[in-house]
Protein backbone atom coordinates (compact mmCIF):
# COMPACT_ATOMS: atom_id res chain seq x y z
CA UNK A 1 0.00 0.00 0.00
CA UNK A 2 1.62 3.16 -0.43
CA UNK A 3 -0.24 7.12 -0.95
CA UNK A 4 1.57 9.71 -1.64
CA UNK A 5 0.26 13.72 -0.38
CA UNK A 6 1.68 16.80 -1.56
CA UNK A 7 -0.04 19.56 0.82
CA UNK A 8 1.02 23.28 0.00
CA UNK A 9 4.24 22.08 -1.51
CA UNK A 10 6.21 25.16 -2.64
CA UNK A 11 10.04 25.53 -4.32
CA UNK A 12 11.63 28.61 -4.83
CA UNK A 13 15.06 28.82 -6.56
CA UNK A 14 17.08 32.17 -6.24
CA UNK A 15 18.90 33.43 -9.43
CA UNK A 16 20.54 36.82 -9.98
CA UNK A 17 16.93 38.58 -11.63
CA UNK A 18 15.67 37.02 -8.03
CA UNK A 19 13.63 34.51 -6.90
CA UNK A 20 12.49 32.37 -9.22
CA UNK A 21 8.84 30.13 -8.08
CA UNK A 22 9.13 26.89 -9.72
CA UNK A 23 6.25 24.99 -7.78
CA UNK A 24 3.45 27.19 -6.72
CA UNK A 25 1.10 26.13 -3.55
CA UNK A 26 0.47 22.46 -4.89
CA UNK A 27 -1.20 20.37 -3.48
CA UNK A 28 -2.72 16.54 -4.26
CA UNK A 29 -3.03 13.10 -3.49
CA UNK A 30 -2.27 9.70 -5.49
CA UNK A 31 -4.01 6.65 -4.11
CA UNK A 32 -2.40 3.57 -3.40
CA UNK A 33 -1.41 1.90 -7.12
CA UNK A 34 -2.65 5.17 -9.01
CA UNK A 35 -0.89 6.14 -12.08
CA UNK A 36 -0.96 10.01 -12.39
CA UNK A 37 0.72 11.83 -15.28
CA UNK A 38 1.64 15.11 -14.49
CA UNK A 39 1.88 17.06 -17.85
CA UNK A 40 2.50 21.07 -18.78
CA UNK A 41 4.23 23.15 -21.01
CA UNK A 42 8.70 23.28 -20.51
CA UNK A 43 9.37 24.73 -17.22
CA UNK A 44 5.74 24.66 -15.85
CA UNK A 45 7.74 22.60 -12.99
CA UNK A 46 6.97 19.42 -13.23
CA UNK A 47 10.76 17.81 -12.81
CA UNK A 48 11.02 20.10 -9.49
CA UNK A 49 7.73 18.84 -7.96
CA UNK A 50 9.15 15.29 -9.09
CA UNK A 51 12.39 15.80 -7.69
CA UNK A 52 11.07 17.28 -4.23
CA UNK A 53 8.84 13.73 -3.82
CA UNK A 54 12.12 12.00 -4.73
CA UNK A 55 13.94 13.52 -2.05
CA UNK A 56 16.77 15.29 -4.64
CA UNK A 57 15.32 18.61 -4.37
CA UNK A 58 14.42 20.40 -0.82
CA UNK A 59 11.06 21.69 -0.27
CA UNK A 60 10.99 25.04 0.58
CA UNK A 61 7.42 24.92 2.51
CA UNK A 62 4.73 22.61 2.54
CA UNK A 63 4.73 18.96 2.99
CA UNK A 64 5.63 15.81 1.35
CA UNK A 65 3.74 12.62 3.18
CA UNK A 66 4.26 8.74 1.88
CA UNK A 67 1.45 6.28 3.91
CA UNK A 68 0.05 9.66 6.18
CA UNK A 69 3.89 10.12 7.26
CA UNK A 70 5.99 13.75 6.09
CA UNK A 71 9.21 12.48 4.22
CA UNK A 72 10.58 16.09 3.88
CA UNK A 73 13.78 14.99 6.27
CA UNK A 74 14.11 11.13 4.47
CA UNK A 75 16.89 11.37 3.09
CA UNK A 76 16.48 10.44 -0.79
CA UNK A 77 17.83 6.93 -0.48
CA UNK A 78 15.77 6.27 2.47
CA UNK A 79 12.30 6.81 0.74
CA UNK A 80 11.64 3.83 -0.65
CA UNK A 81 10.86 5.61 -4.06
CA UNK A 82 12.44 4.66 -7.40
CA UNK A 83 12.96 7.07 -9.96
CA UNK A 84 13.28 6.46 -13.96
CA UNK A 85 15.12 9.68 -15.99
CA UNK A 86 14.64 10.70 -19.29
CA UNK A 87 18.69 10.09 -19.56
CA UNK A 88 18.16 6.33 -18.10
CA UNK A 89 21.24 7.39 -15.96
CA UNK A 90 22.77 3.67 -16.13
CA UNK A 91 26.22 3.21 -15.10
CA UNK A 92 28.28 2.67 -18.53
CA UNK A 93 31.13 0.50 -17.03
CA UNK A 94 28.44 -2.29 -15.52
CA UNK A 95 27.07 -4.97 -16.94
CA UNK A 96 22.65 -4.60 -17.40
CA UNK A 97 22.87 -7.21 -14.57
CA UNK A 98 25.10 -4.60 -12.64
CA UNK A 99 23.05 -1.87 -13.13
CA UNK A 100 20.55 -3.90 -12.10
CA UNK A 101 21.88 -5.51 -8.66
CA UNK A 102 23.93 -2.27 -7.62
CA UNK A 103 21.17 -0.53 -5.72
CA UNK A 104 19.74 -3.94 -3.91
CA UNK A 105 23.38 -4.63 -3.38
CA UNK A 106 23.88 -1.73 -1.92
CA UNK A 107 20.75 -0.86 0.25
CA UNK A 108 20.08 -3.90 1.48
CA UNK A 109 21.58 -7.44 3.78
CA UNK A 110 19.70 -9.86 1.04
CA UNK A 111 22.07 -12.72 -0.54
CA UNK A 112 23.89 -12.69 -3.60
CA UNK A 113 21.82 -15.51 -4.83
CA UNK A 114 18.40 -13.71 -3.81
CA UNK A 115 18.94 -10.60 -5.57
CA UNK A 116 20.43 -12.70 -8.56
CA UNK A 117 17.19 -14.41 -8.76
CA UNK A 118 15.26 -11.33 -8.22
CA UNK A 119 17.18 -9.59 -11.19
CA UNK A 120 16.32 -12.60 -13.44
CA UNK A 121 12.66 -12.36 -12.93
CA UNK A 122 12.58 -8.67 -13.74
CA UNK A 123 14.91 -9.22 -16.82
CA UNK A 124 12.55 -11.58 -17.96
CA UNK A 125 9.70 -9.47 -17.14
CA UNK A 126 11.27 -6.95 -19.60
CA UNK A 127 12.47 -9.20 -22.05
CA UNK A 128 15.92 -8.20 -21.41
CA UNK A 129 17.33 -11.86 -20.32
CA UNK A 130 19.48 -11.89 -23.16
CA UNK A 131 21.27 -8.73 -22.49
CA UNK A 132 22.32 -9.26 -18.96
CA UNK A 133 25.70 -9.45 -19.38
CA UNK A 134 25.94 -6.26 -21.95
CA UNK A 135 27.31 -3.10 -21.40
CA UNK A 136 24.20 -0.07 -21.80
CA UNK A 137 26.86 1.17 -24.24
CA UNK A 138 26.24 -1.54 -26.70
CA UNK A 139 22.68 -1.28 -26.26
CA UNK A 140 20.22 0.77 -28.09
CA UNK A 141 17.67 3.38 -26.46
CA UNK A 142 14.69 1.23 -26.23
CA UNK A 143 17.00 -1.44 -24.95
CA UNK A 144 18.82 1.26 -22.37
CA UNK A 145 15.32 2.16 -21.38
CA UNK A 146 14.05 -1.19 -20.40
CA UNK A 147 17.21 -1.37 -18.31
CA UNK A 148 16.69 1.81 -16.36
CA UNK A 149 12.86 0.55 -15.91
CA UNK A 150 13.86 -3.04 -14.95
CA UNK A 151 16.55 -1.02 -12.06
CA UNK A 152 13.45 0.58 -11.03
CA UNK A 153 10.99 -2.36 -10.83
CA UNK A 154 13.66 -4.58 -9.21
CA UNK A 155 13.71 -2.59 -6.13
CA UNK A 156 10.15 -3.45 -5.41
CA UNK A 157 9.68 0.07 -4.48
CA UNK A 158 6.55 1.59 -3.18
CA UNK A 159 6.56 4.10 -5.79
CA UNK A 160 7.90 4.94 -8.62
CA UNK A 161 8.43 8.15 -10.14
CA UNK A 162 9.32 8.67 -13.86
CA UNK A 163 10.93 11.92 -15.60
CA UNK A 164 9.90 11.74 -19.23
CA UNK A 165 11.25 8.37 -19.85
CA UNK A 166 10.06 7.51 -23.30
CA UNK A 167 11.16 10.92 -24.96
CA UNK A 168 14.27 9.57 -26.27
CA UNK A 169 12.86 6.89 -28.28
CA UNK A 170 11.69 7.34 -31.59
CA UNK A 171 7.52 7.58 -32.40
CA UNK A 172 7.22 4.18 -33.00
CA UNK A 173 9.26 2.59 -30.21
CA UNK A 174 7.79 5.30 -27.56
CA UNK A 175 3.75 4.42 -28.66
CA UNK A 176 5.28 0.74 -28.15
CA UNK A 177 6.61 1.28 -24.76
CA UNK A 178 3.90 3.73 -23.98
CA UNK A 179 1.48 0.61 -24.12
CA UNK A 180 4.24 -1.80 -22.39
CA UNK A 181 4.75 0.86 -19.49
CA UNK A 182 1.21 1.06 -18.82
CA UNK A 183 0.40 -2.99 -18.46
CA UNK A 184 3.39 -3.29 -16.27
CA UNK A 185 2.13 -0.32 -14.01
CA UNK A 186 -1.12 -2.22 -13.95
CA UNK A 187 0.16 -5.91 -13.39
CA UNK A 188 2.69 -4.72 -10.43
CA UNK A 189 0.31 -2.21 -9.07
CA UNK A 190 3.34 0.11 -7.55
CA UNK A 191 1.51 4.29 -7.32
CA UNK A 192 3.11 5.98 -10.13
CA UNK A 193 4.13 9.54 -10.79
CA UNK A 194 5.22 10.27 -14.54
CA UNK A 195 6.06 13.23 -15.89
CA UNK A 196 5.38 14.14 -19.36
CA UNK A 197 5.31 17.56 -21.58
CA UNK A 198 3.28 15.18 -24.33
CA UNK A 199 -0.53 15.32 -24.07
CA UNK A 200 -0.79 11.92 -25.71
CA UNK A 201 1.33 9.87 -23.32
CA UNK A 202 -1.20 12.09 -20.63
CA UNK A 203 -4.18 11.47 -22.12
CA UNK A 204 -3.15 7.25 -22.87
CA UNK A 205 -1.28 6.43 -19.88
CA UNK A 206 -2.95 8.34 -16.80
CA UNK A 207 -6.05 6.85 -14.34
CA UNK A 208 -6.26 11.07 -13.72
CA UNK A 209 -3.66 13.57 -15.13
CA UNK A 210 -1.87 16.54 -12.93
CA UNK A 211 -1.86 19.60 -15.82
CA UNK A 212 0.68 22.06 -14.30
CA UNK A 213 0.91 25.43 -15.54
CA UNK A 214 3.87 28.29 -14.29
CA UNK A 215 4.14 26.27 -10.78
CA UNK A 216 0.45 25.99 -10.44
CA UNK A 217 -1.81 23.27 -10.48
CA UNK A 218 -4.75 23.74 -13.28
CA UNK A 219 -6.79 20.59 -12.34
CA UNK A 220 -5.98 16.92 -11.66
CA UNK A 221 -9.31 14.61 -13.31
CA UNK A 222 -9.39 11.85 -15.03
CA UNK A 223 -7.97 12.25 -19.05
CA UNK A 224 -11.62 12.63 -20.41
CA UNK A 225 -12.80 14.97 -17.82
CA UNK A 226 -9.94 16.95 -18.20
CA UNK A 227 -11.05 16.99 -21.85
CA UNK A 228 -14.85 17.34 -21.98
CA UNK A 229 -14.75 19.58 -18.74
CA UNK A 230 -11.73 21.34 -18.43
CA UNK A 231 -11.14 23.80 -15.54
CA UNK A 232 -10.04 26.83 -17.37
CA UNK A 233 -8.92 27.79 -20.76
CA UNK A 234 -5.44 26.80 -20.25
CA UNK A 235 -6.50 22.82 -20.29
CA UNK A 236 -9.11 23.83 -22.24
CA UNK A 237 -6.22 24.58 -24.79
CA UNK A 238 -3.53 22.78 -23.67
CA UNK A 239 -5.26 19.41 -24.14
CA UNK A 240 -6.67 18.54 -27.98
CA UNK A 241 -5.19 18.60 -31.06
CA UNK A 242 -5.91 20.68 -33.11
CA UNK A 243 -6.09 22.79 -30.25
CA UNK A 244 -9.66 24.67 -29.34
CA UNK A 245 -10.61 27.51 -31.17
CA UNK A 246 -11.25 30.33 -28.48
CA UNK A 247 -13.37 33.53 -29.54
CA UNK A 248 -13.12 36.42 -27.26
CA UNK A 249 -16.66 37.89 -27.07
CA UNK A 250 -19.17 39.49 -24.94
CA UNK A 251 -22.28 38.46 -23.28
CA UNK A 252 -25.23 40.34 -24.47
CA UNK A 253 -28.83 40.59 -24.83
CA UNK A 254 -28.61 36.80 -24.38
CA UNK A 255 -26.22 36.35 -27.17
CA UNK A 256 -22.31 36.20 -27.09
CA UNK A 257 -21.12 38.60 -29.46
CA UNK A 258 -17.84 38.37 -31.81
CA UNK A 259 -16.35 40.60 -33.79
CA UNK A 260 -17.65 38.45 -36.73
CA UNK A 261 -20.88 35.97 -35.83
CA UNK A 262 -23.11 36.09 -32.59
CA UNK A 263 -23.89 32.99 -30.73
CA UNK A 264 -27.68 32.69 -29.27
CA UNK A 265 -27.18 30.89 -25.78
CA UNK A 266 -30.15 28.67 -24.43
CA UNK A 267 -31.40 29.50 -20.31
CA UNK A 268 -29.41 27.23 -18.92
CA UNK A 269 -25.76 28.29 -20.04
CA UNK A 270 -27.14 32.25 -19.80
CA UNK A 271 -27.89 31.22 -15.81
CA UNK A 272 -24.16 29.49 -15.90
CA UNK A 273 -22.50 32.74 -16.98
CA UNK A 274 -23.36 34.41 -13.76
CA UNK A 275 -23.87 37.82 -15.49
CA UNK A 276 -20.07 37.82 -16.72
CA UNK A 277 -20.40 39.59 -19.81
CA UNK A 278 -16.63 39.77 -20.88
CA UNK A 279 -16.41 36.49 -22.40
CA UNK A 280 -14.75 33.86 -24.16
CA UNK A 281 -15.53 31.22 -26.43
CA UNK A 282 -14.28 28.01 -26.82
CA UNK A 283 -14.87 25.40 -29.74
CA UNK A 284 -13.39 22.25 -30.03
CA UNK A 285 -12.12 21.67 -34.20
CA UNK A 286 -14.11 18.02 -33.65
CA UNK A 287 -16.88 19.61 -32.95
CA UNK A 288 -17.61 21.65 -35.89
CA UNK A 289 -20.02 19.93 -38.49
CA UNK A 290 -19.00 21.51 -41.88
CA UNK A 291 -22.84 21.66 -43.86
CA UNK A 292 -23.51 22.70 -47.48
CA UNK A 293 -26.98 25.07 -46.30
CA UNK A 294 -27.29 27.07 -42.79
CA UNK A 295 -30.70 26.16 -41.20
CA UNK A 296 -30.56 27.22 -37.70
CA UNK A 297 -28.92 30.44 -35.74
CA UNK A 298 -26.08 28.61 -34.40
CA UNK A 299 -25.07 27.76 -38.38
CA UNK A 300 -22.45 30.34 -40.17
CA UNK A 301 -21.72 31.39 -43.13
CA UNK A 302 -17.55 30.84 -43.65
CA UNK A 303 -15.23 29.86 -46.49
CA UNK A 304 -12.51 27.44 -46.74
CA UNK A 305 -9.14 28.94 -46.27
CA UNK A 306 -6.22 25.79 -46.43
CA UNK A 307 -7.29 22.34 -46.16
CA UNK A 308 -4.39 20.04 -44.59
CA UNK A 309 -4.83 16.45 -45.39
CA UNK A 310 -3.72 14.19 -42.62
CA UNK A 311 -5.23 10.96 -44.30
CA UNK A 312 -8.12 9.66 -41.57
CA UNK A 313 -9.16 13.37 -41.81
CA UNK A 314 -8.59 16.92 -42.79
CA UNK A 315 -7.55 20.27 -40.78
CA UNK A 316 -9.77 22.75 -42.24
CA UNK A 317 -8.90 26.47 -41.84
CA UNK A 318 -12.45 28.08 -42.33
CA UNK A 319 -12.65 32.57 -42.36
CA UNK A 320 -15.78 33.76 -41.43
CA UNK A 321 -17.42 36.09 -44.05
CA UNK A 322 -16.21 38.93 -42.29
CA UNK A 323 -12.79 38.01 -42.45
CA UNK A 324 -11.83 39.07 -39.38
CA UNK A 325 -11.98 35.79 -37.49
CA UNK A 326 -10.93 32.07 -38.88
CA UNK A 327 -11.54 28.57 -37.04
CA UNK A 328 -10.24 25.27 -37.37
CA UNK A 329 -12.22 22.27 -38.28
CA UNK A 330 -11.59 18.43 -38.29
CA UNK A 331 -13.80 16.93 -40.99
CA UNK A 332 -13.24 13.46 -42.00
CA UNK A 333 -10.37 12.59 -44.78
CA UNK A 334 -13.21 11.89 -46.88
CA UNK A 335 -15.30 14.94 -47.02
CA UNK A 336 -14.31 16.77 -50.61
CA UNK A 337 -13.21 20.09 -49.99
CA UNK A 338 -11.19 23.16 -51.12
CA UNK A 339 -9.51 26.21 -50.50
CA UNK A 340 -12.44 29.04 -51.70
CA UNK A 341 -15.25 26.52 -51.14
CA UNK A 342 -18.38 28.55 -49.55
CA UNK A 343 -19.11 26.68 -46.59
CA UNK A 344 -21.39 26.42 -43.45
CA UNK A 345 -19.78 25.88 -40.08
CA UNK A 346 -22.31 24.24 -38.03
CA UNK A 347 -21.74 25.00 -33.97
CA UNK A 348 -23.83 22.94 -31.93
CA UNK A 349 -25.26 24.48 -28.66
CA UNK A 350 -24.31 21.25 -26.43
CA UNK A 351 -20.58 21.44 -27.51
CA UNK A 352 -19.49 24.93 -26.61
CA UNK A 353 -17.57 26.18 -23.82
CA UNK A 354 -17.55 29.74 -21.70
CA UNK A 355 -14.48 30.88 -19.97
CA UNK A 356 -14.20 34.17 -17.77
CA UNK A 357 -12.00 36.38 -19.53
CA UNK A 358 -10.45 37.96 -16.94
CA UNK A 359 -9.73 34.56 -14.54
CA UNK A 360 -9.90 31.96 -17.74
CA UNK A 361 -12.26 29.75 -15.69
CA UNK A 362 -14.51 27.73 -16.83
CA UNK A 363 -18.36 28.50 -16.48
CA UNK A 364 -19.75 26.07 -18.70
P1 LIG B 1 10.87 20.82 -18.84
O1 LIG B 1 9.65 20.15 -19.38
O2 LIG B 1 11.47 21.79 -19.80
O3 LIG B 1 11.87 19.84 -18.28
P2 LIG B 1 9.74 21.41 -16.23
O4 LIG B 1 8.29 21.60 -16.31
O5 LIG B 1 10.23 20.08 -15.75
O6 LIG B 1 10.40 21.76 -17.62
P3 LIG B 1 11.38 22.52 -14.16
O7 LIG B 1 12.65 21.91 -14.69
O8 LIG B 1 10.81 21.91 -12.95
O9 LIG B 1 10.28 22.57 -15.30
O10 LIG B 1 11.67 24.06 -13.91
C1 LIG B 1 10.69 24.95 -13.37
C2 LIG B 1 11.28 26.33 -13.25
O11 LIG B 1 12.30 26.35 -12.26
C3 LIG B 1 11.94 26.84 -14.53
O12 LIG B 1 11.69 28.22 -14.61
C4 LIG B 1 13.41 26.56 -14.31
O13 LIG B 1 14.20 27.47 -15.02
C5 LIG B 1 13.54 26.78 -12.80
N1 LIG B 1 14.61 25.95 -12.22
C6 LIG B 1 14.66 24.61 -12.18
N2 LIG B 1 15.77 24.19 -11.53
C7 LIG B 1 16.45 25.30 -11.18
C8 LIG B 1 17.67 25.55 -10.46
N3 LIG B 1 18.42 24.55 -9.98
N4 LIG B 1 18.03 26.85 -10.27
C9 LIG B 1 17.27 27.87 -10.72
N5 LIG B 1 16.10 27.71 -11.39
C10 LIG B 1 15.70 26.45 -11.61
Amino acid sequence: MATLELDSVRKTFQDDSGEIVAVDDVSTAIDDGEFLVVVGPSGCGKSTMLRMVAGLESITSGTVSLNNRVINDVKSQDRDIAMVFQSYALYPHMSVRGNMSFGLEESTDLPDDQIAEMVSETAELLGISNLLERRPTDLSGGQQQRVALGRAIVRDPEVFLMDEPLSNLDAKLRAQMRTELQRLQEDLGVTTVYVTHDQTEAMTMGDRIAILNDGRLQQVATPLECYHEPANQFVAGFLGEPSMNFFDVRFERGVLVGDAFEYPLGPEVREALDGTTDLVLGIRPEDIELAETASNDHDFATTVDVVEPMGDENTVHLKFDEGVETMIATADGFTRISAGDDVVARIPAESIHVFDRETGEALR
